[in-house]
């Protein structure tokens, strides 16, 4: 099976949620409910005054520290942004970009996102790539195009050899913080046919190491179902990852 090529990811997006000492307090209770579940990669996404407290907390620790959003220049008068330099010598690995709060409040484009990829990509920074469609688009049927849009214009430039530092995390807007889940077999459906989009840009073999996330309302009850799907490599997890019990059930259930 492909599945056993790729290692799950299960990432949790804390949105603009928690301080400094609510982070720290969240991460000494997850930490140890994590020990020894090796068999996915763990990692927190917080907002960025948290990163310093996460980075800390997790020192010694099997989870890794993310950011949710990174600009695209390198320096210079861009007022109130964050570079990739400066995610990086903190010691962030991962960061989302794209995630579908952005595309919808904040003005992100394919364009800027592709951007984005390709900055954090240059620095070093694994990249959780959002991709996902609306209500309207799903129930007009065109799902596929807006995630194969999404997708590609995204890659736009991005090398195979950088591949490995990619994940895509397919979040029907739908889906996300509204309790509202797609089903185990619309998600794989879809994670699948992201899988092929990428064969088309990278090759059959660079597609099946790309781990292709879930992300919409998974949850401790859910994930199990999800994280079965032969396409479905781990879980972007919002509400869910702020409850350290149900995040570590859901870590729990990515272990096989
Ligand atoms: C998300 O923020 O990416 C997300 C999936 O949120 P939730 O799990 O709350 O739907």
């Amino acid at each position: 099976m492909n599945k056993s090529v790729r290692k799950a990811v299960i990432a949790g997006n804390w949105k603009m949620n928690k301080t400094p000492a609510q982070t720290t307090a969240l991460i000494q209770e997850l930490a140890p409910l994590t020990k020894g579940q090796d068999g996915c990669d763990i990692v927190v996404c917080t907002p960025f005054v948290d990163l310093a407290n996460a980075l800390e907390a997790t020192k010694g620790t099997n989870i890794k520290v993310g950011a949710q959003n990174v600009h695209f220049e390198a320096a210079g008068a861009f007022t109130g942004e964050i570079s990739a330099e400066m995610l990086c010598e903190m010691g962030v690995e991962y960061v989302i970009i794209g995630h579908s709060e952005r595309r919808q409040y904040f003005g992100e484009t394919d364009e800027t996102v592709n951007k984005r990829v390709k900055a954090a990509l240059a620095s070093g920074l694994t990249v959780i790539l959002c991709v996902g469609e609306m209500l309207d688009e799903r129930e007009n049927g065109i799902t596929n195009e807006i995630v194969a849009m999404q997708t590609k214009m995204a890659l736009l430039g991005v090398t195979a050899d950088q591949m490995n530092k990619v994940i895509i995390a397919y979040e029907p807007v739908w889906a996300i913080g509204t309790g509202k889940t797609a089903t185990a077999d619309q998600a794989e459906e879809v994670c699948a046919f992201i899988r092929s989009v990428l064969a088309d840009l990278y090759g059959e073999e660079a597609a099946k190491t790309v781990p292709v996330q879930y992300g919409g309302s998974m949850n401790a009850g859910n994930a199990a179902e999800l994280l079965a799907k032969e396409n479905i490599d781990g879980g972007l997890i919002g509400g869910a990852s702020l409850k350290p019990a149900d995040f570590a059930k859901i870590i729990q259930a990515a272990q096989n």
